[in-house]
């Protein structure tokens, strides 16, 4: 009986270590964790003589990564879904809270025992079952299950016979996981790494948005992925693309941040995974009807941009079932390149459209532009160049800007320094091209243009404005034609007059006939002045200079505006240095310069105001400075050169009006006397006119002893 005993013993543990051997013979080739998972399954159950078994397996942080079931002969993966009620609330569960293995002889009596709702074939009645941790180093890898259909079928030795498997399991278990994990981890970063170099290959929105949705259905494998962008608001996410066939009612459509899974991943700003949107309150099913679909599973991440979120990558309805442990970083990383090379092809496209809108400035611009080089070759002409010059595109671009017209070298510097230094630089010319030529403005400028720094020449065509200016200097030449012989005829009969007249006896004749000598002194300078700027502007130079002396000349221009300043009850106050050299000049032109700035600053200052008028040496004695000071509005900065071209006023509603011309006969007659003139302005405290004259020098005294 004792030896019978022994014998059985024996044998038991014969074939516990057949069975440890086994199974370490086993599992030492598998590294792939589902043929680990199948094999510890089969022997275990082969070995206790269970009818169905399951294992599930947990990561690092405890939850479940990977599961198998055995009913039979029939293998099931991925089960972790269906054994995730044993594993949260069943005896699987309490088994790996408790790290304790556990018998159930009846499982209807045992409320550790919950029946899966997939149990069909089992739902016959009670079981028995038992139930290990698998522990690899102290560390939880897993659980497993064995069941027999019969109650009461299984005893300790099978309890203590399943916790050695797991035992000798654990490790195996422990080691294919990590492989599983490191092979995740590998495929995850390789799947990134191609869908990056797509994704990023093209710059266009449109094809972008189409790889990231290609990509992301190779890299989870999927029925539909649709992209979705947050509008500028924030407020809206917008379907920018989607795979479904239907996609032209899902683009375009709008959906509240805060609604649906899409707007949930927004407003978390996290990714995630719902296996069942029918038990998902979050899920919305409207976008669903719209496209004519019906979405079981869905996997959601943001996309995101320099790590702010600008939109949702949506995957729905995996074609294996269910969504692997991997689809979320796969989805996520997806997201993370969407961002960066949605980013990329925005600012590409918004280069486009500044580019766009240049050509389209350039070619509808009402001047004509030309590009050139630093050399003058022209690289582009808009229409209206061709307009202008009569030549085609082509032509232009195998022309020189020197071709077109003379380059004035002297404004615009040595290869162009003056424009490199920034400045706009400007003067009139003529354009000679197929025969015609035509007056223009240049402007001349650099210009940064796809990266290359060119030279911008506008030529603004100044026919009009040429044709006005010549009939203008044609009316004017001839009214003061026209003027001077009978305007010499009133000045010579005034003469006569106040010589015959009795002026002492009568004083109100005096002073209507001192009204009709300075009135026709008045005309008869500004058509003096019109004269000398018709003969300045020819190149005619000064003839009739002679001594005179600056004092006297402001005296005289004083005295000459004198009654016009008294009637808009203004001071004319001189400030002049006292023992002056004399000027070497045309004085009657000198005193028409000032007669000319004195009569403005009275024009343009309003009554009561005073005007100073003053000359001092200057240039180490070589010249005499003079000027007009008023109170007046001022000059502006940049009106400060322009007023004395011809023709130029300034714009003032209700002022005074001229013709733009007396500051031109200054400018000349200055410049031809080898002097400067120029304004000062400080803000609108009035403007002081200057200009410098040479003084007289012995040469010029003893020219004018030898003719005298
Ligand atoms: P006109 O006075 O005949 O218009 P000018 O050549 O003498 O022509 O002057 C040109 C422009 O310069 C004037 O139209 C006026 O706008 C401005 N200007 C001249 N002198 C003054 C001044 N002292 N104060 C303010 N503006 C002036």
């Amino acid at each position: 009986m004792f030896g019978r005993a022994k014998e059985k013993e024996n044998q038991s543990s014969r074939a516990s270590l057949e069975l440890l051997y086994n199974i370490s013979r086993e599992l030492a080739a598998a590294l792939d964790l589902r043929t680990v998972l199948q094999r510890v399954l089969f022997l275990s159950m082969k070995y206790v003589g269970a009818i169905s078994g399951s294992v599930i397996v947990l990561d690092a942080s405890g939850q479940p990564v990977e599961s198998a079931i055995i009913t039979g002969a029939q293998v099931h993966d991925h089960t972790t879904q269906q054994l995730r009620i044993t594993f949260e609330r069943g005896l699987a569960g309490w088994v790996i809270r408790n790290r304790q293995a556990v018998l159930i002889p009846d499982t209807s009596r045992d409320e550790r025992w919950v029946r899966r709702p997939d149990d069909a074939e089992d739902r016959t009645g009670a079981k028995s079952a038992v139930s290990a941790p698998i522990l690899a180093r102290e560390e939880l890898v897993g659980v497993i299950t064995m069941v027999h259909s019969r109650p009461g079928f299984f005893t300790h030795d099978h309890l203590a016979l399943v916790q050695s498997i797991a035992d000798q399991a654990g490790m195996s278990i422990l080691n294919a996981r990590l492989y599983n994990e490191s092979q995740r981890h590998a495929r995850v970063m390789s799947a990134l790494a191609n869908s990056s170099a797509m994704i990023s290959s093209s710059v266009r929105l449109d094809e972008v948005l189409q790889r990231i949705l290609e990509q992301t259905m190779q890299g989870l494998r999927v029925e539909v992925v649709s992209l979705a962008l947050l509008d500028p608001s924030e407020k809206e996410l917008v379907y920018r693309a989607t795979t479904n066939k239907h996609g032209e009612n899902i683009v375009g459509y709008r959906l509240p941040v805060g609604l649906g899974i899409a707007g949930w991943v927004v407003r978390e700003g996290a990714g995630v995974i719902v296996p069942d949107v029918t038990t998902d309150e979050r899920f919305y099913p409207e976008i669903d009807r719209q496209a004519g679909f019906r979405t079981r599973a869905v996997a959601c991440a943001p996309i995101r941009q320099q790590g702010k979120i600008i939109g949702v990558l949506q995957a729905l309805n995996p074609l294996d079932g269910q969504f692997d442990a991997d689809a979320l970083s796969v989805l996520t990383g997806i997201g993370s390149l969407a961002g960066t090379a949605i980013r990329h092809a925005q600012l590409f496209e918004s280069l486009q459209e500044a580019h766009r809108h240049y050509l389209e400035l350039f070619q509808d611009s009402i001047d004509p532009i030309i590009l050139t080089d630093w050399q003058g070759n022209i690289h582009e002409a808009n229409r209206q160049v061709t307009g202008l010059t009569n030549l085609d595109i082509n032509t232009l671009r195998q022309m020189n800007i020197h071709d077109l017209h003379v380059v004035d070298a002297d404004r615009l510097g040595n290869d162009f320094c003056e424009v490199a230094s920034g400045k706009t630089i400007s003067y009139e010319c003529t354009l000679r091209s197929a025969g015609q030529s035509t007056p223009v403005q240049v402007f001349v400028r650099k210009l940064l243009f796809e990266e290359e720094v060119y030279l911008q020449w506008i030529l603004r065509d100044i026919t009009e404005r040429k044709n006005f200016d010549d009939l203008r200097n044609d009316l004017l030449s001839m009214i003061y034609h026209d003027l001077r012989s009978p305007l010499a005829n009133v000045v010579s009969s005034l003469d006569v007059l106040q010589s015959m007249l009795p002026l002492d006896q009568d004083p109100s004749l005096r002073s209507l006939l001192n009204i009709a000598i300075r009135s026709a002194e008045r005309i008869s300078r500004l058509t003096n002045s019109l004269l000398d700027i018709r003969r300045l502007e020819t190149g005619q130079p000064i003839v009739n200079q002679q001594l005179a002396s600056p004092t006297e000349l402001i005296q005289d221009a004083l005295e000459a505006v004198r009654m016009i300043a008294e009637g808009k009850n203004q001071q004319l106050i001189s400030e002049i240095q006292p023992n002056l050299p004399d000027l070497w000049v045309d004085a009657d032109m000198i005193r028409r310069v000032l007669i000319n700035l004195v009569e403005n600053a009275v024009k343009y200052t309003p009554s009561g105001s005073e005007i100073h008028v003053g000359a001092r040496q200057s240039g180490e004695g070589r010249l005499v400075e003079l000027w007009v000071r008023d109170n007046g509005p001022g000059i502006p900065v940049i009106d400060r050169e322009r007023i004395f071209d011809k023709y130029a006023r300034l714009q003032s509603k209700d002022g005074p009006k001229g013709f733009g011309l007396g500051l031109a006969f200054c400018r000349l007659a200055v410049e031809k006397h080898g002097g400067r003139i120029w304004v000062d302005s400080e803000g609108s405290r009035g403007s002081t006119f200057h200009f410098l004259l040479p003084v007289a020098q012995e040469h010029s005294k003893e020219r004018l002893a030898e003719s005298g």
